[in-house]
This record gives structure tokens, C-alpha cells and sequence, in this order.
């Protein structure tokens, strides 16, 4: 049987706006309740931002909490990632919330353009999330942007810089960044193949081509994410009515090629993280 494929759920996101989706979960309540669809329809790990009231984005380690305790409630055993992008805080406040031990936090290894903005993510800086999250046994993954960022991942695991086994997300779509790009894929897939031969990791498209990295992720044995952090439509006409619906649409892609969904207990098997508490 092949390898089960994990399905990340980008519940939020620090851009999208009820006013380009309603559905777009903003309060923790709505959150919850989006992330126990999603997981329904087959995601395992909750990617998660939080929002202030006036959907600006936040990095209020109270918000972090009362999210994570919902999630532990309603939907048990779910893998739990929080960001520490760079759009919802800056310096060492993007890392506010690793006390709080989350399964596993993203984590960015080098500095890109952003649609408006230049993503800092300065070396000292890196280090510092990194040594957080070794402090509370948090799994990285890493949000891989550029070719440089795979590569840099690879290097500060074998340092021993990072806790945990590797896991390291492509990120194709952002404006300004790397595009969506099969050539450039297959061969991020190449590199860690010979690079980080017992290494994990997934794919997500932002925007509309968020279905077709699902398809490559899946199909190239990988794993993946979907959501309404990075994408708000089914396609250019449609509006996606839920998470839920980007999630089933990415379980539907891994009956294509014959993956089966993998569930929380064998996602936490396959990234090496610990059982759930
Ligand atoms: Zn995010």
C-alpha cells in the first residue's frame, strides 16, 4: 500500500477577509468549528493563525491558547501548527506562542519578497525561533519559498539546530516569490531525495493553483496543504463554500492516485511527533 498522505488545513491565514470569503474563519469559535470540518473531510494537521476583533492580524499568545484548547477538545488527536510568519508580528513576538508547545510551528529559513513587502526572516532571528522550539519540543516545518530555503533547512538539521525529524513545505504562488513551476517542483522533489534521503515533505499552491500543487504533492508520493489561508475559490468563478471543501477536493485528488488520507495517528507516525495529549 503507498504512503498515506497527510493533509494540512490552512484554516486562516494573517490576508484573506470575510470580505473576500465569507467563510473565512476570523474568532477562535469560528476557527474550531472550521478545523473540526476540515477534519472530517480528511486534514490531520490544523495550520493556524489568529485574529484580532477587526480581523487584523494578531500574535496574542491568549488567542493561541484558547485556540489550541478548542482544538484539543473538538477535534482530539489533530496535529496543531501555528504560524510564526512574519505578517503577524515582528522580532520575537512572531514566537510568542511556542510556550504554549503546539505539536509543531512553520518556521522560514531565509528572506523573499512578499506581494507588497520584503519577508525578513534575518539569520539571528532564525535562530532564536529555532532554539524556542527545540526548548519546547516543537516540530518545525519549514516554509520553503525559494531553493535556497531547502537547502538552508537541510543544512541547520544537520547541524542540529532544529527539533525533530525534517519536514519542509514548497510554497509556490506568492507574488513576487517562486511561482507555480512543475520543472521547479520535480526538482525541489529531486533535491530531497538525494539531499534528505529520511525527510518529509508537502507542497502548497497560493491562489487558484492551489489544486494543481495538491495533484503534483500527491502524485510525487509527497504530502500537502490546502485551505483558505492561501487560496479563497474552487475556481476563478467560484468561491469555496468552507476549508472543508479545499480539504475533500485534496482526499478526492489521493483516491486518484490510490494515497490514502492519512489520519492524525499516522500522520504523528510518519512526522515523528510525540502521541497526543
Ligand atoms: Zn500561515
Amino acid at each position: 500500500m503507498s504512503k498515506p498522505c497527510i493533509l494540512c488545513c490552512a484554516i486562516t491565514g494573517s490576508v484573506p477577509t470575510k470580505a473576500d470569503n465569507s467563510a473565512v474563519p476570523t474568532t477562535v469559535t469560528e476557527q474550531i468549528e472550521s478545523s473540526h470540518a476540515a477534519v472530517e473531510a480528511g486534514a490531520s494537521i490544523i495550520h493556524a493563525h489568529v485574529r484580532n476583533d477587526d480581523e487584523t492580524p494578531s500574535s496574542d499568545p491568549e488567542k493561541f491558547a484558547l485556540l489550541k484548547e478548542g482544538l484539543q477538545k473538538h477535534c482530539p488527536g489533530v496535529i496543531i501548527q501555528f504560524s510564526t510568519g512574519g505578517r503577524s508580528g515582528a522580532g520575537q513576538a512572531r514566537g510568542g506562542m511556542l510556550p504554549l508547545r503546539p505539536d509543531m510551528a512553520s518556521l522560514s529559513v531565509g528572506s523573499n519578497n512578499f506581494p507588497t513587502r520584503v519577508y525578513e526572516n534575518p539569520p539571528e532571528l532564525i535562530s532564536w525561533l529555532s532554539s524556542e522550539m527545540q526548548a519546547h519540543e516543537i516540530t518545525p516545518e519549514i516554509e520553503a519559498f525559494d531553493l535556497s530555503h531547502i537547502l538552508q533547512a537541510i543544512r541547520h538539521h544537520e547541524a542540529g539546530t532544529l527539533y525533530g525529524q525534517l519536514y519542509v513545505q514548497f510554497v509556490m504562488g506568492v507574488k513576487n516569490a517562486m511561482p507555480v513551476d512543475r520543472e521547479v517542483f520535480e526538482f525541489y522533489v529531486k533535491i530531497m531525495q538525494e539531499r534528505a534521503p529520511k525527510a518529509e515533505w508537502c507542497a502548497a499552491g497560493i491562489g487558484v493553483a492551489q489544486v494543481t500543487v495538491n495533484e503534483w504533492a500527491i502524485a510525487a508520493g509527497g504530502h500537502t496543504r490546502a485551505g483558505l489561508e492561501d487560496n479563497v475559490r474552487l475556481d476563478r468563478n467560484t468561491l469555496a463554500p468552507s476549508n472543508a471543501a479545499l480539504i475533500a477536493r485534496a482526499a478526492e485528488l489521493c483516491e486518484k492516485y490510490e494515497r490514502p488520507v492519512a489520519t492524525t495517528a499516522q500522520a504523528r507516525e510518519i512526522l515523528g511527533l510525540r502521541a497526543a495529549t
